[in-house]
């Protein structure tokens, strides 16, 4: 068997052994020890229920997703191989500032991507043929982070290649982005909002996506589009006006909840 299927073979078993490990963890924190301590703040408390047909559908998903990303990787390295990528192995000429600079330069990037690609998957066709796929699951939990169709999958992740050929990229800067990416997505579909109930209150802070945001998206299949802040929905009018009075029920037990679904 040639070097390069060997290591694709290796590099997806680990990367699916890694994200399932950590995702499982998750869950059984939250969705088995936590049942009944975060009662209060379970999100959706009516409707179709969580299943078993809906994690094996997930789990299946997130396997092909998760072989778009071995395969991103592997063109990744294939071109970094032959010095046709900017990516530095260390911070460089950036230094710290600049690569912090860079990396919250990236997150906000993608979130205006992420919102484009998701607002156009809502059009009828891709919806049908593709977007469908991650919206099968209504009440989110950790496992629908990455339960996408493929296409899905290889259109979110579409700006890294051409960012790696024309901005200067560390690689832990690359990781950051990647890390505060997965993380966010895994937060986005906790199904639990346990963020504090002044949240939508702060300054800056309220300006970034939460739990029920996007619990309220899978409920209502309309408006709520970005993943990483409220930005883009505010300022092109799509943001649900049932959100913070969702939010503020998620946060404080006993407030009178609104209908999560359409
Ligand atoms: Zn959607
Ligand atoms: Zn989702």
């Amino acid at each position: 068997m040639p070097d390069w299927i060997v290591s694709f073979i290796a590099a997806s078993l680990g990367q699916a052994f890694s994200f399932l490990a950590v995702v499982s963890l998750v869950f059984v924190v939250i969705w088995r020890w936590g049942a009944k301590r975060l009662e209060g703040r379970r999100i959706r408390t009516k409707g179709r229920p969580f299943d078993g047909a809906q994690l094996r559908h997930e789990l299946v998903n997130t396997g092909a997703v998760l072989l778009v990303g071995t395969a991103q990787g592997a063109l990744i390295s294939a071109l970094y191989d032959r010095g046709l990528t900017t990516l530095t192995m260390d911070l460089g000429a950036l230094g710290w500032g600049g690569a912090l600079a860079l990396t919250v330069g990236l997150v906000l990037f993608n979130d205006l991507w992420f919102y484009a690609v998701h607002r156009t998957l809502h059009t009828p066709w891709l919806f049908k043929h593709v977007h469908s796929v991650h919206h099968r699951s209504v009440d989110v939990n950790p496992f629908t982070s990455y339960s996408f169709h493929v296409v899905e999958g290889a259109l979110l992740g579409a700006w890294v290649i051409p960012a790696l050929l024309f901005v200067p990229m560390p690689m832990p800067v690359l990781m950051a982005a990647h890390v505060i990416g997965t993380t966010n997505n895994l937060m986005a579909h906790l199904g639990y909002e346990l963020l504090p109930a002044w949240w939508t209150r702060a300054p800056l802070l309220r300006w970034s996506n939460t739990a029920t945001f996007h619990s309220l998206h899978h409920g209502q299949l309309k408006g709520n589009y970005g993943l990483f802040t409220r930005t883009w929905d505010r300022l092109l009018g799509t943001e649900l006006p049932s959100y913070e009075q969702a939010f503020a029920a998620a946060t404080a037990s006993g407030a009178p909840r609104p209908a999560t679904d359409a």
